[in-house]
């Protein structure tokens, strides 16, 4: 196969290196560029390490990676970096290259249309990496009913829900199953990372929320199952590691990294629970807001301003779940594009820090 360029946006993030990692077994791309925020060291090693062409800091903001994205076209964009701002590189994204793998939930959740929106202007093929959502992709057929996304439950599954008020950041980074960064770790034990994946879904393959089931999956093989029109059920197992999405996405529609191991199926229990509203509320949020990209965009902007909260010892675990959804209630109206929807960024996480205020004054 011909060398492909190649742009990984978010490159000192861990989805960014072990994309690295791939890259370097699959041995077709050609890396021309890729971002970090802060980490300028770990940046230069990985740069250094597999060859990439350029790099850009992206910590005063993304206009250079903008222009280097118009300039460049290249064949494939890997978007994987956290927040908010991944949704504007993920349409620059999209009208430039010719493949986008898609990382970053955010982009979905808060403007969702206007990612599908900018994907019928073009012809880019837009991947996701969610290791779920790669799961469906690779089960899906127009019959599908529905789907079913699994979650691990978090580091707190086993905890007593009375304990949860007393849980620390270093309690809840602790992931069972899943090697990833800290906000998304933290994501995991409130489940709002499953509600963010609800509305990716939903996105991705055109389906209403309530057509969309989680169930808590402690072993992690299953990672997403389809209900067919026929009574079928087609569902994806492997191993709980991103590298193997990650490799799906740039290879598809071959299969060009190996692993050659495989969970094995003599010891798999393949048990299956319900999520608990009491122990995971801030989940359930998610199929409330479905319609509705503005209260989506403040269920974002609620959560990135109370995990930041949390992980600075300045609220409780058991918070998180109560400001996400005192912010949603305040949030109406209706958003037409990119400039009203980073409005309600803005003014949800104003509104997100009031409340973190009120709380510390009160408590
Ligand atoms: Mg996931």
């Amino acid at each position: 196969m011909a060398e492909r360029t190649i742009v990984i946006v978010g490159m000192t993030g861990s989805i960014g290196t072990q994309a690295l990692e791939v890259i370097e077994k699959i041995k077709t791309f050609q890396i021309i560029a890729g971002t970090y925020h802060t980490n300028a060291e770990l940046a230069q090693k990985l740069a250094k390490k597999y060859n990439v062409s350029e790099l850009i800091c992206t910590a005063e903001g993304y206009e250079e990676l903008e222009g280097f994205l118009e300039r460049e076209k290249p064949d494939v964009t890997l978007v994987c970096i956290p927040g908010f701002v991944s949704l504007p590189i993920t349409l620059k994204a999209i009208e430039t290259s010719r493949r986008v793998l898609l990382a970053s939930k955010e982009a979905l959740v808060c403007g969702g249309w206007l990612v599908r929106q900018m994907k019928e202007k073009t012809s880019c093929e837009l991947i996701p990496l969610d290791s779920e959502h790669s799961a469906v992709m690779q089960l899906y057929e127009p019959s599908v009913e529905k789907l079913l996304l699994t979650s691990s439950g978090g580091a707190l599954r086993d905890w007593k829900l009375e304990e949860l008020d007393r849980a620390k950041p270093s309690d809840v980074l602790k992931h069972p199953v899943w090697k990833m960064g800290k906000r998304i770790t933290i994501d995991s034990a409130t489940m709002v990372n499953k509600g963010f994946e609800v509305l990716e879904a939903c996105e991705l393959f055109q389906l209403r929320a309530s057509q969309i089931e989680v169930l808590i999956h402690k072993e992690g093989l299953v990672h997403a199952a389809v209900f067919l029109r026929d009574g079928t059920i087609k569902m994806h197992l492997g191993f709980p590691d991103m590298r193997v999405p990650i490799a799906y996405g740039l290879t598809y529609p071959e299969r060009l990294y190996q692993q050659r191991s495989w969970p094995d199926l003599l010891e798999a229990q393949l048990k299956f629970e319900r999520v608990d509203r009491d122990r995971y509320p801030a989940f359930y949020l998610a199929y409330e807001i479905e319609k509705d990209y503005a209260k989506r965009t403040a269920y974002n902007a609620a959560d990135e301003v109370c995990v930041d909260a949390f992980l600075k010892g300045r609220i409780k675990f058991t918070d998180i779940a109560r400001i996400i959804e005192r912010v949603i209630g305040k949030i109406e109206g209706n958003v037409r594009d990119l400039s009203d929807l980073k409005d309600v960024d803005g003014a949800s996480r104003r509104i997100a820090e009031e409340v973190i205020e009120w709380l510390s004054c009160t408590s």
